[in-house]
């Protein structure tokens, strides 16, 4: 039996053609010119942050904190959550990632980087996607239920709907983040050690002000 040949390549969409004007701006006034800084990193990263973001197209941490490859070790994901420490069967994507930014790459700071208008937060504060069957919004209802133990105290304090009760949800899933990444052992040991910091944070591109947690009091602060 022999397979169905290959569908041939499309030729480039305008979304793709887009993309490559992109790439062939970046080959010739930053990659070519600065080949140097490429080259030592030819052979290994050695990223001494990570940062945990959303996958919302409007906070690339690359862009917000300008910085070249190799400087972040950056994983995004719907709501910049990360689950706690499981040992459950499955394919725990952030857990293996943060692992290896622990473990192999030994980053020396973390950072949790929610966002304002995250539609995965709202989501979990409306919870208009619970009960949706996988692929029809079960996958992003069961990923956001991470957020229900943060998602209590807001509601009480704001209800569920409204860009208080939004942005409190926001902050709050940053904070839920933080907790989770301590039941890590190796994050927890890490950071009792004095190897490893932790920080919330929060950007959004309305404002375009970065804030960054102060875990003491609980409040968001404008970085100057
Ligand atoms: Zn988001």
């Amino acid at each position: 039996m022999t397979s169905p040949p290959l569908p041939a390549s499309p030729a480039p969409s305008p979304q793709l053609a887009r993309l490559l004007a992109g790439y062939r701006r970046f080959r010739a006034t930053a990659w070519t010119p600065r080949r140097d800084r490429w080259a030592a990193l030819r052979e290994a990263q050695s990223p001494e942050v990570m940062v945990i973001a959303c996958s919302d197209s409007r906070v690339d941490p690359a862009q917000v904190f300008d910085v070249d490859p190799g400087e972040i070790f950056v994983v995004r994901n719907v709501a910049a959550m990360v689950p706690p420490f499981e040992t459950t069967p499955g394919h725990h994507g952030v857990s293996a990632a943060l692992e290896f930014a622990v473990q192999v790459l030994k980053v020396r700071e973390i950072i949790v980087l929610g966002h304002g208008m995250c539609g995965g937060c709202k989501a979990a504060l409306t919870r208009e996607l619970y009960g949706s069957k996988p692929g029809e919004g079960g996958f992003i209802a069961d990923w956001i239920a991470l957020l229900d133990e943060a998602r209590a105290p807001v509601v009480a304090q704001y209800g569920t709907t409204g860009r208080a009760a939004e942005r409190a949800m926001e902050q709050a899933g940053v904070c839920l983040s933080l907790k989770n990444l301590r039941s890590f052992p190796c994050v927890a040991a890490g950071e009792a050690n004095g190897t490893l910091t932790l920080r919330g944070g929060f950007f959004a591109i309305s404002d375009g002000v970065l804030h960054l947690l102060d875990e003491t009091s609980g409040a968001f602060v404008p970085v100057g």
